[in-house]
């Protein structure tokens, strides 16, 4: 999808499909492909006279070798010079007359990329999970081992509570994982976006965290850490950054298609199937739910909230993964396994979703002036900065 034109806003593509008999030709350029050198490729292209936009790209199917043995017409210009991923070739390809095969319908081409696309996002999900359950392995390993002061650092209280907040996400993928391996659709419409834009950014504070746990030889190659630090950053960026995420999760998939009806139900039948869960603690779980729910509502319904999706969607992931981390819990402890993922719902309750509090929303309108003050060129006069802190 992405070129230079357009990435996040991908309406603004170029690349240009000619037709050509029963196939097609492809003209311009792609910025970023990942697997540059696969033997297929399905891309998105503008087909000749169709109107501007996302709806006017066409879904195109392009070998790399024809079927007479050819190389079809495209040349990789260069392969990016990555952070990290590296063992996955980027690059930039030139179409010089590619020959293309229409996939599908030319009107419903994006929807159809969109299917990949949330697919796509929900083996970033699967990617974050594993990155930061490797990371936890080994700061658990090191702090079991290593000593400092006398004792294994795992015994130093301020270790133990670090180790927590690397445990915490941690196991919060996990559960969105599993959960969206059998969601429906439509909770799947609203889950994969808010998990993609989350877990992915849970990664990169777990894989710091755990690089900081083994000390300096943590930023040395010789282990695993560093490369984890940079492999967990892509997951920011690739299949849409935390930004459009959070906005396809609140725009598009309540706002639109009013998926978090579907999302409260699953949460509702989640606590309904493990009646273990006590009392109490069930009600704080409805409560998150139902108030998360709610916040994300009043964001998708207002355009001047926009700028509180990224803090909505954090809201439905803890309320979703303390649900999901209790019953699975309850569900365990009850089959005389182990209980802690009950233990771990608390934590995210008391520390995650007490970090994404609401904001006060008509209150904080005085924020917009002043962001866009601080974000001018201009210096700020004196008075102007007592009207913001006084406000
Ligand atoms: C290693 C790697 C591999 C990749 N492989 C592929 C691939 O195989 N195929 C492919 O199609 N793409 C691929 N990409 C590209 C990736 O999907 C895009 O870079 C990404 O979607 C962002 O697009 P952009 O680079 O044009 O940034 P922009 O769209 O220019 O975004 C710049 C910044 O603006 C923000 N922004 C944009 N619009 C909004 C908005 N409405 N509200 C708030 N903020 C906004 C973004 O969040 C971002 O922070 C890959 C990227 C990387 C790093």
């Amino acid at each position: 999808m992405t070129e230079k034109a357009g990435g996040s806003d991908v309406g603004a593509s170029e690349l240009a499909a000619v037709r050509d008999g029963d196939h097609w030709r492809l003209w311009g350029e792609k910025w970023f492909c990942s697997n540059v050198d696969a033997e297929l490729v399905v891309l998105l292209a503008r087909p000749e006279n169709a109107p501007p936009g996302s709806r006017g790209l066409g879904l195109f199917l392009v070998p790399r070798t024809l079927p007479d043995g050819r190389r079809n017409d495209y040349r990789i210009l260069r392969l990016k010079n990555k952070l990290g991923s590296r063992t996955m070739a980027s690059g930039e390809i030139v179409f010089d007359g590619a020959i293309a095969y229409q996939l599908g319908a030319l009107d419903q081409e994006l929807k159809q990329m969109l299917v990949m696309v949330n697919s796509s996002r929900v083996s970033h999900l699967a990617r974050a999970a594993g990155i930061m359950r490797r990371c936890l392995n080994e700061a658990l390993v090191v702090a079991r081992h290593r000593r400092s002061f006398g004792r294994p650092v795992i015994d130093h209280p301020l270790m133990r509570r670090q180790l927590m907040k690397l445990s915490v996400p941690t196991e919060q993928a996990l559960s969105s994982l599993l959960f969206a391996a059998t969601a429906s659709d439509d909770v799947l419409q609203l889950v994969t976006p808010i998990s993609k834009y989350r877990a992915c950014r849970d990664n990169v504070t777990v894989a710091t965290g755990a690089m900081e746990v083994r000390g300096g030889n943590g930023y040395v190659e010789d282990w695993p850490n560093a490369r984890l630090v940079r492999d967990a950053h892509l997951g920011l960026i690739w299949e849409g950054t935390s930004n459009i995420n959070a906005l396809d999760a609140i725009q598009r998939a309540i706002g639109k298609a009013g998926s978090h009806v579907a999302f409260r139900d699953a949460m509702a039948q989640t606590l309904t199937a493990a009646p273990h869960i006590p009392g109490q603690f069930r009600t704080r779980l409805e409560d998150a739910v139902t108030e998360a729910v709610a916040f994300a509502r009043e964001v998708a319904t207002h355009k001047e909230y926009e700028r509180f999706c990224r803090v909505a969607a954090a809201k439905l992931y803890h309320a979703k993964t303390a649900t999901l981390l209790a019953a699975e819990g309850a569900r365990l402890g009850m089959a005389g396994g182990d209980a802690r993922r009950l233990v771990i719902a608390r934590f995210v309750l008391d520390h995650r979703l007490r970090e994404a509090r609401s904001p006060q929303l008509g209150t904080s309108d005085w924020e917009d002036g002043a962001i866009g003050a601080l974000l001018s060129e201009c210096p700020m006069t004196i008075d102007q900065a007592i009207n913001f802190v006084q406000h």
